[in-house]
């Protein structure tokens, strides 16, 4: 029986590729997304992967939307955390609002997500958890406070959430990518964006797809001695 896999922001740029791949491998695909209509409309219509409309950083939305999810296509089993915003700004100019926005959305929505699967996945003893992380949660970055501590904790929760889940086949992984060409690094001024490509060893930006191959490889049925472990998909810019 095909698996489950929830992929959160799966409508657009590195989700979309992620929803993409594991349908391509034989997974039942459910993607998730905030309030871009269009975008998740044009998505499914493409793709003929159904979008599921809730905020990741809402715990009570969290829980009915994978209750839903669940009774639409089965148990989830794989869960891959990759929804995310960036509310850049210097530590002088930012304001709580900046900062909680991108702490909730990339960093507490991870344990809103893992909270409603897990107990399912303990109980039929197989689960992977796969969290989108980045370079700049490993290597900090100039204007992103915020964000960078909100990767960076990615980072922590999935090796201590691993710890927990390997002896009931829960495996918990995240991918550190680079520069990637989606939205997000298309709203880099020109000028900034020249500079950061000029960084990456391999001399370019990655593409979605290269995400999403790393996540079906974690998220392998074959992949349960890989656990506790963050990919870096960066060009090399950041060898860690
Ligand atoms: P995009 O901005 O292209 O897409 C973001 C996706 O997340 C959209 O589907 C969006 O939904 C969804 N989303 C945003 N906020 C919420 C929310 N509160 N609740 C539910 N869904 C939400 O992002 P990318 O594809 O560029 O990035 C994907 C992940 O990869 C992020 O976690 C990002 O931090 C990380 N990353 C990206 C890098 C890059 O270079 N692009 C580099 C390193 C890490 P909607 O369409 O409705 O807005």
């Amino acid at each position: 029986m095909a698996r489950v896999a929830v992929v959160t922001g799966g409508t657009r740029g590195i989700g979309e590729a992620i929803s993409v791949g594991l349908k391509e491998k034989g997974y039942k695909v459910a993607a998730t997304y905030a309030g871009n209509e269009k975008a998740a409309q044009e998505f499914t219509e493409r793709t003929g992967i159904p979008a599921y409309k809730f905020d990741v950083s809402d715990f009570e939305a969290c829980q009915s939307a994978i209750k839903q999810i669940e009774s639409d296509l089965g148990p989830v089993e794989v869960l891959v955390n990759n929804a995310g915003i960036t509310r850049d700004g210097v530590m002088h100019r930012m304001t709580p609002e900046q900062w909680n926005a991108v702490i909730q959305t990339n960093l507490t929505s991870c344990f809103n997500m893992c909270r409603c699967v897990i107990d399912g996945m303990r109980e039929r003893s197989f689960g992977r958890i796969v969290n989108i992380g980045s370079i700049n949660g490993q290597a900090g970055q100039y204007g992103q406070v915020n964000y960078a501590a909100a990767k960076s904790g990615i980072h922590g929760f999935t090796k201590a959430l691993a710890q927990e889940g390997a002896a009931k086949g829960i495996t918990v992984n995240a991918i550190a990518p680079g520069y990637i060409d989606t939205d997000m690094v298309r709203a880099v001024p020109p000028n900034v964006l020249e500079k950061i490509v000029a960084k990456v060893p391999v001399g370019r930006l990655g593409k979605a797809e290269e995400i999403a191959r790393g996540v079906a490889f974690l998220v392998a049925d074959d992949a349960g001695f890989i656990t506790g472990s963050t990919l870096s998909i960066n060009g090399g810019q950041h060898m860690y």
